[in-house]
């Protein structure tokens, strides 16, 4: 079975791993010209982790992940105010916990394929036409190519599914905040293994100490306007409006945006489609991870649950012998509700990025602070840390 997989970030690659391991022949199409290995620090646990383990990945991810010792809340002098251990969050899952770079995992994961899966680099799908028997894809500057499958595994602002499913404005919804992340060299002070956050009302900035002397950062900042800026330029300018005024480290972390090209911006949106109109599949054509159902950065899972929607996927193909309606239903019942129950809990988790008021930062500090006692953080990091689906094995 030829199946072309739109985008190599963490979702793709995944499924080119399991449907190369179950004798089909995926290939990649990514649009960037080579692997894109920037973002932010993921936390990385629960069914993910396990599909990760599955994959022979666990002691690369361990190795490139941090085991984060606090999460300390600073105020404008960079005095601590509220923490807790962060501990509390790898004692609640079973699964294996760690935090590390979304670049570090991209690349581990990529890694599995580099050597098997034909990856076209720096083209895109330009337009796709499904017959009874297969789909033929003209890409931007690849000659076309016939498969018997394709998916769109092309993230948030995904192109398969604007193809064939229609214009993302149907299916997004903004969450009301914008992120961006970006990581430099020799920036000081650095706090090892704790994950620094000032906030104000309404944006945050975090940052965290990485090997290599190197420091990651990310903004988040609430934002009515969903439209933002393409360019780096504007980029860094919305950012300076936002965050030019605030207290703490800001100015310097601003000066330090100023010295990097690789930033990561987005808005802070939820992939919502409709079940009642085939979910995520159009015969041939089926999405996954971002494409299918982005949770947001809120969500804090987004690449555990890429990789898990890649391995159910890759499986039920696997397992209905290559009957892509059965198996993508299937895959979206199995997945579908899992998925959804993720971004519901995501949406709650808004106030914590970007805390809309000094009442409701306050509430959450006070949160933060009850964190520390030992039966609170059992009772609400259990609660938050379950993934309420059994993996199935293919
Ligand atoms: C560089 C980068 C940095 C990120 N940083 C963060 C972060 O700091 N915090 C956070 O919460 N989330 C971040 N994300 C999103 C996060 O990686 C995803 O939520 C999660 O990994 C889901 O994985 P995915 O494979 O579905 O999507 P992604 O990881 O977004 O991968 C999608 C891939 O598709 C490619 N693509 C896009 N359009 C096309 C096209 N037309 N044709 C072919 N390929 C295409 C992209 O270049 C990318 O490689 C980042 C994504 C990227 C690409």
């Amino acid at each position: 079975m030829r199946i072309l997989i739109s985008g190599a970030g963490i979702a793709g690659p995944t499924l080119a791993y399991w449907l190369d391991r179950y004798g089909m022949t995926p290939t990649i199409a990514e649009h960037s010209p080579a692997l894109r290995t920037g973002g932010y620090m993921i936390d990385f646990w629960g069914a993910g982790f396990t599909v990760a383990d599955r994959m022979g990945l666990r002691p690369e991810i361990l190795r490139h992940g941090y085991t984060v010792q606090e999460i300390r809340v600073v105020n404008r002098h960079g005095v601590r105010v509220a923490g807790f251990p962060a501990e509390v969050f790898a004692r609640a899952t079973r699964s294996g916990f760690t935090s590390l770079p979304r670049g570090d995992l991209a690349a581990a994961v990529f890694g599995t394929i580099a050597d098997r899966v034909e990856t076209i680099f720096g083209d895109s799908i330009a337009h796709l036409e499904q017959t009874p028997t297969d789909v033929r894809v003209n890409f931007v500057r690849h000659p076309p190519l016939t498969f018997d499958m394709v998916v769109g595994a092309d993230g948030l602002h995904s192109r398969v599914r604007d193809l064939v499913f229609g214009p993302e404005a149907r299916f997004e919804r903004y969450l009301g905040e914008k992120v961006a992340a970006f990581q430099v060299e020799g920036y000081r002070p650095r706090d090892e293994l704790v994950y620094v956050m000032y906030s104000e009302v309404g944006q945050q900035v975090a940052r965290f100490a990485m090997r290599g002397d190197r420091t990651m950062f990310l903004f988040t900042f609430a934002d009515d306007d969903p439209s933002g800026p393409s360019d780096l330029d504007g980029q860094r300018a919305l950012l300076r409006r936002h965050f030019g005024r605030s207290g703490w480290e800001c100015p310097q972390i601003l000066d330090a945006l100023d010295t990097t090209t690789d930033v990561y911006f987005d808005r802070v949106s939820q992939i919502r489609m409709p079940p009642s109109n085939g979910l995520w599949t159009r015969g041939r054509v089926t999405l996954v991870g971002d494409a299918a159902s982005c949770v947001s950065l809120l969500a804090g899972q987004g690449t555990a649950l890429a990789m898990t929607g890649a391995y159910i996927l890759a499986g039920e193909l696997h397992r209905t012998g290559g009957n892509a309606a059965e198996a993508c239903d299937r895959y979206q019942r199995l997945f579908g509700p899992f998925v959804a129950k993720k971004q519901r809990a995501a949406q709650r988790f808004a106030g914590v990025f970007a805390p809309k008021s000094k009442l409701s930062l306050f509430a959450r500090n006070q949160i933060m602070r009850l964190l520390t006692t030992d039966w609170v953080a059992n009772l609400t990091a259990g609660r938050g840390f379950k993934d309420p689906i059994v993996l199935p094995e293919y």
